[in-house]
């Protein structure tokens, strides 16, 4: 029993790392790791793509002031409508 669900774990470990850090594709991975993991190139490929970009768990997102948009709060420019959300930020860490 204790193997099977080890398995199951194992199986869906893109899944539940896309969605421990909050990656913006983990619907994708998961359905990419639920269709494709019992190939092993697929389930590589849910895995890297899980550990791709920032853990958004640990970053703080701000709304833009100008489009609404979700913004990393690290970033001095909208990704949305790329205007400067610098007026929003009284301390940036490391700069
Ligand atoms: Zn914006």
């Amino acid at each position: 029993m204790v193997f099977i669900f080890l398995g199951i774990l194992v199986y869906f470990l893109p899944a539940i790392n896309g969605y421990t850090r909050k990656h913006p594709k983990r619907d994708l991975i998961l359905l990419v790791d639920l269709l494709l993991g019992w190939s092993l190139i697929g389930w590589l490929i849910a895995l890297i793509w899980s550990y791709s970009g920032p853990n958004y768990s640990k970053v703080k997102i701000i709304k833009c002031p100008h489009c609404g948009g979700d913004i990393e709060a690290s970033y001095t420019t909208c990704k949305h409508c790329g205007k400067s959300t610098e007026e929003l930020q009284p301390y940036v860490p490391g700069q």
